[in-house]
């Protein structure tokens, strides 16, 4: 689904990914992680070219993004992404945020995008919040409502990044549940987390990045019990 060869972005004279090459296969949940500023964001950013490579390639679904010929706005509809900000636009209610892309694009009627909203406030367990405004909302429950905005596109592949790293403790479980279930019903995703035990339990795949690289990688026990890579050791010592 997203094959990346030897992805490099710099900011100025900052070399921040130093050649990443990583493929993604549909149905995969790969979760990232490695300590901050190694690049997992700007990795994720670069998936769905919030941030412009400086080097490599990135194909999606058959399609090379990263060639300017081709219609990035049309590929990004098939990628969700979910911040650690939320960011769901303050002036619009919930069913607004949820319907805004769909419409702008023209991709449904308003009947369609209403039925979808609904169906999506179901499938997050906030069906009475249709008609409230972000910051009536909890941060559990606006980063539900943001999961439920990005999956209103009906994307193939779903990238979070941080989704519960600016919520009070009580309320990551529940935004980690709706993540569960999206990863069982077989999307294809991609989250960079500080949740070791999300990580264990759902990842099919974990990466390490550390210093603008993927400095290893495995399948989660192996990950966890054998780590190789001593800044991944160091890393584990951490935060297990
Ligand atoms: P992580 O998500 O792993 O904490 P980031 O990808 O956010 O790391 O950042 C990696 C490095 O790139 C950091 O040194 C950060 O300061 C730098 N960086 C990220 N975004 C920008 C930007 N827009 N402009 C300049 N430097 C940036
Ligand atoms: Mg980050």
């Amino acid at each position: 689904m997203i094959d990346v060869k030897n992805l490099e972005k710099s900011f100025g004279d900052h070399f921040v990914l130093k050649g990443i090459n990583e493929h993604i296969n549909k149905g995969e949940k790969v979760a990232v992680i490695g300590p901050s500023g190694s690049g997992k964001s700007t990795f994720l950013r670069c998936l769905n070219l919030l941030e412009q490579p400086t080097g490599g390639t990135i194909t999606f679904e058959g399609v090379d993004i990263t060639d300017p010929q081709n219609d990035i706005n049309k590929m990004r509809t098939r990628m969700g992404m979910v911040f650690q900000q939320f960011n769901l636009f303050p002036h619009l209610s919930v069913k607004e945020n949820i319907k805004l892309a769909p419409l702008k694009l023209k991709l449904m009627t308003k009947a369609e995008a209403d039925k979808r909203a609904l169906e999506l406030l179901e499938r997050v367990g906030l069906p009475d919040k249709a008609d409230a405004y972000p910051k009536q909302l909890s941060g559990g429950q606006q980063q539900r409502i943001a999961i439920a905005r990005a999956l209103a596109m009906n994307p193939d592949v779903m990238l979070f990044d941080e989704p519960t790293s600016a919520l009070d403790p009580e309320m990551v479980g529940e935004v980690l549940e709706i993540m569960k279930e999206l990863a069982d019903d077989g999307m294809t995703m991609v989250v960079v987390t500080h949740e070791m035990g999300f990580a264990r339990s759902v990842a099919t795949r974990i990466l390490f990045m550390d210093e603008g690289v993927i400095a290893e990688q495995n399948e989660p026990e192996a990950f966890f019990t054998n780590p190789q890579n001593p800044r991944l050791r160091e890393f584990l010592s951490k935060v297990l």
